[in-house]
């Protein structure tokens, strides 16, 4: 018997408010997909899920997309995130961008799964599956990212070998760009040549490039499909402006645990590395490393209480930060205050830029122990 066997049937029962909340407007959410397929000019549109919808929660998130927004294709990571989406939904595409490997063939037919094939063998393991109920697959060519994808070699192989490819049901062709970040690099216009002349080979199937990022290049990038991610979840995934239809649709508050008074030249938090210069203010906020609030915010993280930004102050601890409010006290401060570390006001782009953290690090980085808030 496991000892989660021994645990009592009932949920406990405990106060709401006293964990720190992450609220995810899943109307938000879904007008920055449907923005995304403005912004590709009403190209194709697919969901990418993967990483539980970038921390968002694909049991929520993916639903949503599906019947309020028509999206009709996902794109997960790996065989256990397929599975789980295909009970919750049992009428859309889903790609495995992982691919297949030997002995989980018969996990992809059973659940209706589309494996990205990333090169010779993995094509070769899913010619060798019979074709009854066997799905459809996607190839992943690779122009230059060198992570996954059919390296050039394999890449003529595979057009000039009919054999490679005899038999398989193919329904899309892709490739993924290493630089999408950044308008201004060249290795786009290079992939981009790369993958136009990989689809001159395959004129009837569908092809895609695009993540958010390619989205943001232009009409070049978008062929049949594009893949955003990043966008739909409020992220900025270039160096330019963010786009002006896309807004942050989560929201993680904190409670205010404790407001104390620190004299000029008493320190703040573990290993001492803030000091007072002068008599200050300070609250103990309940978020912390724990909550995947990284030390990367020590010193430099900001938060946002009545609409007013305030610094971090000393390190982030497991379980709690601490601010300086000072500028809010005592007038504007009261123990009932919610406290934004993420979300309208402090955005990931911002927090991006203080932590030196990717965007999509500090989103998939949110854990499970927030109460969850969908509206
Ligand atoms: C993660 C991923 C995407 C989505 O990327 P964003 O930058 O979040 O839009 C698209 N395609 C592939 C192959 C990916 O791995």
């Amino acid at each position: 018997m496991g000892f989660e066997d021994s645990l009592p049937d009932s949920l406990p029962d405990f106060p709401p408010d006293c964990l720190a909340t992450l609220t995810i407007n899943l109307g938000t959410l879904i007008r920055n997909y449907k923005s995304c397929i403005q912004l590709a000019g009403d190209t194709e549109c697919a969901g990418v899920v993967k990483a539980d919808a970038y921390g968002m929660g694909i049991t929520h998130v993916a639903p949503a997309l599906f019947h309020k927004a028509n999206c009709r294709i996902f794109f997960v990571a790996n065989l256990a995130e397929a599975i789980k989406l295909r009970r919750i939904l049992p009428d859309t595409v889903i790609y495995v961008l992982n691919g297949v490997f030997s002995g989980h063939e018969g996990y992809f037919i059973k659940n209706n799964l589309r494996p990205v094939l990333n090169d010779l063998t993995q094509t070769a393991l899913w010619q060798a599956v019979s074709p009854e109920n066997r799905p459809a697959c996607a190839i992943h060519f690779d122009t230059g990212i060198n992570r996954l994808g059919l390296s050039p070699k394999e890449t003529t192989q595979f057009i000039n070998d009919v054999s490679a490819r005899k038999g398989l049901d193919i329904s899309l062709i892709m490739s993924h760009l290493a630089c999408s970040d950044d308008p201004d690099n060249p290795m786009n216009a290079q992939q981009l040549a790369d993958f136009k002349a990989i689809t001159r080979n395959f004129p009837d199937i569908p092809a895609s490039l695009a993540n958010s990022g390619g989205i943001l290049l232009g009409p070049d990038y978008y062929f049949d499909l594009v893949r955003p991610g990043i966008l739909m979840y409020g992220g900025n995934p270039s160096k330019g402006a963010m786009p002006k239809n896309i807004k942050v649709p989560f929201q993680i508050l904190g409670k205010i645990l404790q407001i104390r008074t620190v004299d000029a030249g008493q320190s703040v938090g573990y290993g001492a590395t803030w000091t007072a210069k002068q008599s200050r203010h300070i609250a103990t906020i309940n978020i912390g490393y724990g909550d995947g609030y990284p030390q990367m915010f020590n010193n430099c993280g900001w938060v946002c209480i009545k609409g007013v930004k305030v610094p971090v102050v000393g390190r982030v601890s497991m379980d709690m930060i601490t601010v300086d409010v000072t500028d809010l006290y005592p007038q504007k401060i009261d123990p009932e205050c919610d406290v934004e570390l993420l979300g309208p006001h402090i955005t990931l782009e911002m927090a991006s830029e203080v932590s030196t953290l990717s965007q999509y690090e500090i989103l998939t980085g949110v854990r499970e122990r927030y109460q969850r808030i969908y509206i």
